[in-house]
């Protein structure tokens, strides 16, 4: 069960709002340090873990800023991720470039940073050669393609996925990088995306273990790391459970042990890059109810929208909703808790039992720390809300403002028309 609650009092939100009008996100600092610092705690035995934060969930410095004081590197994927990362100070091999379809500045960017590169083709080795050059350290994502045939059941279906190399590709490019005179290998995956269930790392794990005994042997290869990606999942819905932490972690130090010890190749670097779990159930959207409508359903009508949180109208994703001050009220009553885009698909919830609620009610969307005002966008003209820290010492800070009509209207020059 996963416990909804929140971080502060009705009087202390209303006091909160007075300053900063709603819509907007907040972020429970001191919840996410603690969260990061049970992930490092799990993962204490391996040689060296690394957690390299997915800049994309939560891109916020002063966000990547309170992660790298917990000692997370970030993983990007943009140009402007890499100069976030730069101007939060994670700079060199705190930073893991893991792109696909990449540009080559980009790639610029990566190398001049010193950020480790994580190839997503056989293909861009002859592009990074041709515009950034062949750094000391190289990395490709690997997919892992119709896992059934390798007697691996569990992972989805990577091979309709368009990241990574075959696993053929894989081992070329790691004697085509050895010939260039490379001398640091590393390895990465990811396959899976918002899962609860631990096995499915676990058997990442394994494969990815049997991965670097094969390049070992093939081409004499001792592999440095072990990215397993990003993808472990958190409980939206109160029923769901979090992913147990120490019984993922003992799992996969048992293949450790197993594949990596046993066959000499001990030490090897473990290194995730998750974002989700990291910040996803620290962060709330505050809205308040601006109307109320009876057709054939009910309605409730916020002053956010899709455009703060496209989850629920992107993939019908639930998250949990709270009428703040109602918390022990009855949940008697059905609704569609929408926003003002011109789009049906926006809505925060579906047929959600709620207690009564009111024009004026502050309603807080929970579990929106990661993936949530990152997605936001400027459709119907809606402008894209502030982003608040709540710091350890109940002080509140803005750590981006919302934005204006004035942003909105930057990149038109009226004077032509
Ligand atoms: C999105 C992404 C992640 C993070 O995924 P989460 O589900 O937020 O953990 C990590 N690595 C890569 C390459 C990604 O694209």
């Amino acid at each position: 069960m996963a416990e909804k609650k929140l971080p502060f009092t009705k009087e202390q939100l209303i006091k909160i709002i007075e300053q900063y009008p709603t819509p907007f996100h907040i972020y429970d600092e001191a919840a996410i340090r603690e969260n990061v610092r049970n992930l490092l705690k799990a993962f204490s035995w391996a040689p060296e873990f690394k957690e390299y934060f997915a800049v994309k969930a939560t891109p916020n410095p002063y966000i990547l800023k309170i992660l790298r004081e917990e000692g997370l590197g970030a993983d990007c994927s943009s140009l402007p991720e890499l100069i976030m990362a730069e101007k939060a100070g994670i700079v060199g091999e705190d930073i893991m470039f893991s792109s696909n379809d990449t540009p080559a500045v980009e790639f610029i960017k990566a190398r001049e940073l010193g950020a480790i590169i994580n190839l997503d083709d056989i293909s861009h080795i002859p592009f990074l050669e041709k515009h950034a050059g062949i750094p000391e350290l190289i990395c490709f994502r690997y997919n892992p393609g119709p896992l059934r045939e390798g007697g691996n059941a569990i992972i989805g279906n990577p091979e309709e996925s368009k990241y990574g190399l075959t696993r053929k590709q894989l081992l070329d490019a790691y004697r085509i990088m050895q010939d260039r005179g490379v001398r640091r290998f590393g390895v990465h995956t990811m396959v899976i995306s918002n899962e609860l269930d631990p096995n499915y790392f676990i058997e990442t794990a394994n494969m990815m273990f049997d991965l670097v005994v094969e390049v070992f042997r093939t081409l004499e290869i001792r592999m440095e790391f072990v990215n397993f990606g990003g993808g472990i999942g958190i409980p939206y819905r109160p029923d769901q459970d979090p992913v147990d932490l120490g019984y993922l972690s003992r799992g996969i130090k048992e293949a450790y042990e197993k594949k990596i010890v046993l066959n000499g190749l001990h030490p090897l670097k473990l290194y995730m890059e998750c974002g989700r779990m990291i910040t996803g159930p620290y962060g709330y959207l505050v809205a308040t109810v601006l109307h109320k409508k009876e057709i054939y359903k009910n309605y409730v009508g916020l002053d956010a929208c899709m455009a703060n949180l496209m989850r629920p109208g992107m993939y019908g994703a639930y998250h949990h909703i709270t009428v703040v001050g109602k918390e022990e009220w009855p949940l008697g009553y059905i609704y569609d808790v929408v926003g003002s885009l011109c789009e049906n698909n926006d809505k925060f919830a579906i047929n959600r039992k709620l207690p009564m609620v009111d024009i004026g009610d502050i309603l807080v969307i929970h579990d929106t720390g990661a993936h949530g005002h990152a997605m936001g966008f400027n459709y119907n003209g809606k402008l894209r809300s502030a982003e608040l820290l709540l710091r350890p010492d109940g002080s509140v800070e803005m750590i981006r403002r919302a934005e204006t009509i004035e942003d909105y209207f930057a990149t038109l020059d009226f004077s032509g028309l």
